[in-house]
C-alpha cells in the first residue's frame, strides 16, 4: 500500500506547519488512517468523541517564492471546500467561546492562523466573512510594525532566487536546506547561529527580498490588522520576530512589550508558539504563565480534552475531505496516546 501524498507532504512542512511526527511513525499512522478511513470510523470518531478541534492555516492563495520552501501555503479553493466541509461536520467556535466559562458546543472547532500574510485577510477573510465563521489569527508582530521579514520567508526567497548563497551560508545542506535550517541548524544552533544566518542572508539578498514583499503584499500592514475583525478574525499572539522560544532570552520583550508597543489589545492573552512543537513549548510555559499568557496552543495535532492552559492544533494542508476526517479523528487519538507523558509533564507546568 502506498502513503497518500498529502500526509507525507503537510507533514514535512516547516514553519508550524507539521504536526511533529517522525516519517516512520507516520507511515504506519498513514497506512492505519487509509484503511480505517475507507471504513468510514472517523465519522464515528466525530459522533464519539467530544472536545475542541483546532485547526492551524499559514498562507492562502498562491505560493510564491516566500513560501514555497515552507509549504505552507493553501489554496483558495482548498480553503473553501475546508471551510465548507468544518460547517457541516462541526460547531464552529470564536477564541472568545474557547475563553468563556460556558461550555463548547460538543463537536466545537476553531479555525487559526499563524504568522502576518496579508492573504488572511484578503482571501481567507472573505470565505469566512461570507459564511460568518469566526477565526483567529496568531500574529507575529514585527513584520507588520517594525518593517522586519520573518526570518522563515527570508530563507525560502533565498532558496528560490539564490540558492547558492543558502550554500555558502550553510555547507552541506540537502535538497530540503530550508526545511533542514530551521528546523535543525538553528534549533541546535542557537541564538548565535541564527543571527549568523540571517545577517548572511541579509547582507546578500535582504533589501531586494523585502521591496519584493512589500510589492507583493506578502504581509499585513499594520492599518489592515483593524480590518480582521470585519472578517470575524480575531488577533492573539505569536512573538515578535518569530524565533523559536527555546532560544528567546527575553521572553517579555518577545511576548508582551512587541505587543503592547505596537499599541494592540494587552488583554488579549492567548498564545500560540512558533513551529508549536513540545521542544519549544516545555522550556518557557513556566514563564509564560507568570507573565499572564495564555491559553498556550501548539501545534503536536494532539486530542483536547475540555478546557484547558494548552491547546493542541493540528496542521492540514490541502487535504480532501475523508483525510481531513481521518487527520482531525484518528490521528490526533493515536498521536495522544504516544505523546501522553509529555502533555501531562507540559499541563502540569503550565497550571503551576
Ligand atoms: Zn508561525
Amino acid at each position: 500500500m502506498t502513503v497518500e501524498p498529502p500526509f507525507a507532504r503537510i507533514e514535512r512542512g516547516t514553519h508550524g506547519a507539521s504536526n511533529h511526527e517522525d516519517p516512520d511513525l507516520m507511515t504506519s499512522l498513514d497506512r492505519i488512517g487509509s484503511l480505517l478511513g475507507r471504513a468510514g470510523v472517523p465519522s464515528m470518531f466525530r459522533m464519539l468523541r467530544p472536545g475542541l478541534r483546532v485547526v492551524l492555516y499559514h498562507h492562502v492563495g498562491k505560493e510564491d517564492d516566500f513560501t514555497r520552501h515552507l509549504r505552507c501555503t493553501n489554496t483558495e479553493e482548498a480553503f473553501e471546500r475546508h471551510v465548507d466541509w468544518y460547517r457541516r461536520n462541526y460547531d464552529l467556535v470564536s477564541m472568545d467561546d474557547v475563553l468563556s466559562d460556558d461550555p463548547l458546543p460538543r463537536r466545537a472547532l476553531l479555525i487559526t492562523f499563524d504568522d502576518a500574510y496579508r492573504s488572511v485577510l484578503e482571501t481567507a477573510g472573505p470565505i469566512l466573512k461570507s459564511r460568518s465563521v469566526p477565526a483567529t489569527l496568531f500574529l507575529v508582530t514585527d513584520p507588520v510594525f517594525e518593517g522586519r521579514m520573518i526570518l522563515d520567508n527570508l530563507l525560502s526567497y533565498a532558496q528560490s532566487r539564490n540558492p547558492s548563497l543558502i550554500g555558502e551560508v550553510v555547507p552541506g545542506r540537502s535538497e530540503d536546506p530550508v526545511r533542514e535550517i530551521l528546523l535543525d541548524e538553528i534549533p541546535h544552533g542557537g541564538l548565535e547561529a541564527r543571527r549568523r544566518i540571517r545577517e548572511a542572508i541579509e547582507a546578500g539578498i535582504g533589501a531586494d527580498a523585502w521591496r519584493e514583499a512589500n510589492d507583493s503584499g506578502l504581509y499585513l500592514r499594520s492599518e489592515d490588522v483593524p480590518r480582521l475583525r470585519g472578517c470575524g478574525i480575531s488577533i492573539a499572539r505569536h512573538t515578535a520576530s518569530h524565533a523559536n522560544l527555546r532560544l528567546v532570552e527575553d521572553l517579555r520583550s518577545e511576548v508582551v512589550d512587541s505587543w503592547e508597543g505596537a499599541g494592540l489589545d494587552s488583554t488579549l492573552r492567548s498564545f500560540s508558539f512558533p513551529f508549536g512543537s513540545f521542544d519549544d513549548a516545555e522550556p518557557s510555559v513556566a514563564e509564560l504563565s507568570r507573565l499572564g499568557l495564555g491559553p498556550l496552543f501548539l501545534v503536536e495535532g494532539c486530542v483536547n480534552r475540555g478546557r484547558s492552559r494548552i491547546y493542541y492544533r493540528t496542521s492540514v494542508g490541502d487535504l480532501d475531505e475523508r483525510s481531513l476526517a481521518v487527520e482531525l479523528e484518528l490521528k490526533p487519538v493515536l498521536r495522544t496516546l504516544r505523546k501522553s507523558r509529555r502533555m501531562k509533564a507540559l499541563e502540569a507546568v503550565a497550571c503551576g
